[in-house]
C-alpha cells in the first residue's frame, strides 16, 4: 500500500513517527503551514517557520525515505492577530518556491471579518501564482462555516477543481460534493472522523476527488490513521486499486496541479 498523506504537520512529530510512517507505506506528505499553538508575535518568526517547511523538514523526511512538500499561508487563527497580518506581504516570495505546492491552510476559524479578508486575499494569491488552495474548515459551527467557505471560494474566481475543502464529515460532505472542489477528511483517534466512518462515506460518495489525511500535529492525533483507513477499506470490500486511488493517486492529482510535485525516485508505478 503506497500512501500520500496530503495534510500532516511533521514539524510537531518525532523521528519515530517518520520511521513508523515509512514502514506503513507513507512515501509522501504535504505539510501545510499552520498554527503552532503558541501565539507568534512578529512576522520574523514566520520567515523562520516557512524556511523550515521548505528546507529543514524536507531534509529530515528524506532521511526516512519520505518525500516532503509544503503549503504556505497565514493560517485562519492567526489572521486575527494584527501582529501577524503582515505575513500576507511575505507570501508571494514563498509561493514562488519549488517545494510549495499550494496556498494553505487558509479559510475560517471563528469566522471573523479579519478572517474574511485574509481568506479572500489568499485565494487571490493562489490564482495569481497559479497554485491550488488548501482550505481548512472550522471545527465549531461546521455546516455554517463550510457554506460560507464555499461562497467565498465561488466569489474568488478560482477553479473549484483547484480547491481542497478539508476536515469534512458526514454533515458537511453533502455541501461540497457537487461543487467540483476536492473533499478532504481528517481521520482522528477519538473525535471527528474515524476509519470506519470514512469507509461508510467512501461507500456512499465514491472515491472521486476524495482525500484522506491524518492531520497529525501537536494535539492528539496519529500519523498512521491513513494506513488504518486503507486497511478498513480493504476489509469492507474495496479493491487495492480503490485504496491506491484514495491514498495515492488523488493527492498526486490534486497537488500535481501546482506543476511542482516531485515524486521522482520514490519507486513503484506512478511514484
Ligand atoms: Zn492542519
Amino acid at each position: 500500500m503506497r500512501i500520500f498523506d496530503p495534510h500532516i504537520h511533521m514539524t510537531s512529530r518525532t523521528t519515530d513517527d517518520y520511521e513508523r510512517m515509512a514502514a506503513a507505506g507513507v512515501r509522501a506528505v504535504v505539510e501545510p503551514a499552520s498554527w503552532l499553538g503558541q501565539p507568534r508575535t512578529s512576522v520574523d518568526t514566520f520567515v523562520d517557520y516557512f524556511d523550515s517547511l521548505i528546507g529543514w523538514e524536507p531534509f529530515r523526511a528524506d532521511r526516512f525515505g519520505v518525500r516532503h512538500h509544503a503549503t504556505v499561508a497565514l493560517n485562519p487563527k492567526e489572521a486575527n492577530d494584527p501582529r501577524c497580518r503582515p505575513v500576507l506581504d511575505l507570501l508571494p516570495r514563498y509561493l514562488d518556491k519549488d517545494g510549495v505546492v499550494a496556498v494553505g491552510e487558509i479559510g475560517y476559524d471563528s469566522m471573523t471579518l479579519a478572517e474574511d479578508a485574509a481568506f479572500a486575499g489568499q485565494l487571490a494569491l493562489a490564482v495569481a501564482h497559479d497554485l491550488p488552495a488548501l482550505v481548512h474548515t472550522p471545527h465549531r459551527d461546521k455546516a455554517r462555516g463550510v457554506a460560507r467557505t464555499l461562497a467565498v471560494v465561488a466569489e474568488s474566481g478560482i477553479a473549484p477543481g483547484r480547491v481542497l475543502v478539508d476536515h469534512l464529515n458526514e454533515v458537511t460532505v453533502e455541501l461540497v460534493r457537487d461543487t467540483g472542489c476536492w473533499l478532504g477528511f481528517s481521520i482522528y483517534p477519538e473525535t471527528k472522523m474515524s476509519p470506519p466512518r470514512m469507509v461508510e462515506l467512501l461507500r456512499a460518495y465514491g472515491t472521486e476527488r476524495m482525500l484522506v489525511n491524518s492531520a497529525a500535529d501537536w494535539g492528539r492525533s496519529d500519523p498512521l490513521l491513513t494506513r488504518a483507513t486503507g486497511e478498513a477499506m480493504l476489509l469492507a470490500g474495496f479493491t487495492e486499486d480503490d485504496v491506491d486511488r484514495v491514498l495515492w493517486r488523488n493527492p498526486v492529482e490534486f497537488y500535481g496541479q501546482s506543476g511542482r510535485l516531485d515524486l521522482a525516485d520514490l519507486g513503484g508505478p506512478g511514484g
